[in-house]
């Protein structure tokens, strides 16, 4: 193909009014200007663009000079100027030229272009290398995007080797959009991901959690894990999920762990914490895999130990702290079972102290794990009763702690005649044993009562 003369497609993009509006200021001063990158490729797939960019020749003082004080110099460095339309926000972004990559993560130094070629030339994907101009309503395309985007493709602009050598995340990214959009690495650029996986560990654990979590909300987090797996990638990000790799789902289990655990995540809604916790629930298999006295494989304890490990991962991955205990909370109690015998009180202690929401959740991946294993949809009998049980014992009364006790820690220092100490702390844990027992205990004046009964028991 010669890549000079590109394809051109008549078509009708519909362009929001304040990015038609951008691009025609920099026309009409005289300079090129084009929509280009995301925008391009969803729009003509039929998704709408999650943002506008626009790639022009006006250099960052050039785009301050058209729009003035609506001009907001935000990556000046990179040649990025945010413009401000009517209140919206389109980035315009100067022609640039790929230039020297010495650490695999970012240019040594940015070069601005003159031509539309050389900008979409040192861009990831063909699919992503598409420009639309809106004067001719046509689709510019110098290295196949469109045939690639018809074929669902992803490909890289040029060697994949080279590419990926300058830029390591973008081998994430390819497999970050073939699995939001459905498409196939083309044999090539996956061949080049294969060969140079390792140099991954350059890229920060924060860009390659940001991929990581968008492969894990698309439609496919399946198959992004399997291709993270067969390119080697895996070992640098999750290599807690790569040691599952040959290891029985359970004794007999036609699948591995790795295996089990990536459909557990196709299995359960797109829920960032849901997904995790389903793709690493089962990460404790291999450090405690044993055999009984039978002969039978066991993971003895593995759901304490895979909340460790998943812990790490998280923390490693910089998650917030919220996700990391959320995740490993799930992972921890995936094994719960409930005991018919349970009194009450024990639910509403469990309740307390999981939450109900997390109770929920932990359906949810009870219900993954078992569609997983090809079990019949649902989160079991078991779980099933114990949400029933969960309601109704709460229908009776909610879930106190001891801040909703209707007494307090100075109305048992008074009453006992004690002092500030554990003791106090003590007796208010006795008075919600009671109530968690008797929920209609609850009132100031029984309570209260109460407290006057076991003033009366300690004194002799
Ligand atoms: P989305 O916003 O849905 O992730 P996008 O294609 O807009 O998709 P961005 O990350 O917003 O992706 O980047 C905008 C454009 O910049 C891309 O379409 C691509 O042309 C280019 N680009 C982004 N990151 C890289 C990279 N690491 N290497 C080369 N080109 C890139
Ligand atoms: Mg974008």
């Amino acid at each position: 193909m010669n890549c000079n003369k590109p394809v051109i497609l008549q078509k009708d993009i519909e362009v929001p009014r304040y990015v038609q509006a951008a691009a025609e200021m920099l026309m009409h001063s005289g300079y090129e200007a084009y929509i280009i990158g995301g925008a391009v490729r969803d729009s003509l797939i039929g998704k709408t663009p999650s943002d506008w960019d626009i790639a022009s020749s006006a250099t960052p003082e050039d785009v301050k000079k058209v729009f003035e004080e609506d001009c907001i110099p935000t990556g000046k460095r990179f040649g990025t100027s945010t413009v401000l339309i009517k209140g919206e926000k389109v980035e315009v972004t100067t022609f640039r030229m790929e230039s020297a990559y010495s650490d695999g993560r970012r240019p040594d130094s940015v070069t601005f272009s003159k031509t539309l070629r050389d900008d979409v030339a040192r861009r990831d994907f063909t699919i992503n290398a598409l420009a639309y101009d809106i004067r001719q309503n046509g689709v510019i395309d110098y290295f196949g995007g469109l045939q690639d985007l018809e074929d669902g493709i992803i490909r890289t602009v040029g060697d994949p080797e080279d590419r990926f050598s300058e830029d390591s995340l973008r081998m994430l990214r390819a497999i970050r959009f073939a699995v939001e959009l459905g498409f196939e690495i083309s044999p090539d650029t996956l061949r080049g991901i294969e060969k140079l996986h390792a140099s991954i560990q350059r890229i920060s654990h924060e860009r390659i959690q940001e991929e990581l979590s968008r492969m894990l909300l698309s439609a496919m987090p399946g198959k992004a894990f399997r291709y993270v797996y067969e390119t080697g990638l895996m070992d640098y990000i999750l290599p807690e999920l790569s040691d599952c790799a040959g290891v029985p789902a359970y004794d007999g289990s036609p699948d591995d762990v790795l295996e089990h655990s990536i459909k557990a995540c196709e299995n359960i809604e797109a829920r960032l914490d849901l997904r995790l916790a389903a793709l690493l629930h089962d990460i404790g298999k291999p450090v405690t895999m044993s055999q009984d006295g039978t002969g039978r494989i066991r993971y003895f304890n593995h759901e304490n130990v895979g909340s460790e490990l998943a812990k790490a991962a998280l923390e490693r991955l910089r998650y917030p702290k919220a996700t990391v205990d959320k995740v490993t909370t799930l992972i921890k109690w995936h094994m719960f079972s409930y005991e018919p015998s349970t009194k009450d009180k024990g639910i509403r202690r469990l309740v307390n102290s999981l939450g109900l929401e997390t109770i929920y959740d932990l359906a949810k991946v009870k219900q993954a794990d078992r569609a997983a294993l090809g079990l019949d949809p649902g989160p079991g009998e078991k779980m099933e009763a114990f949400l029933k049980r969960v309601e109704e014992v709460l229908s009776r009364g909610p879930a106190f702690t001891e801040t909703d006790l209707a007494v307090d820690g100075r109305d048992v220092m008074r009453i006992l005649g004690i002092p500030e100490g554990p003791e106090v702390g003590r007796a208010l844990a006795e008075l919600l044993d009671m109530v968690l027992e008797e929920p209609d205990l609850n009132s100031r004046e029984k309570l209260l009562a109460i407290l006057k009964t076991m003033s009366g028991q300690k004194k002799p």
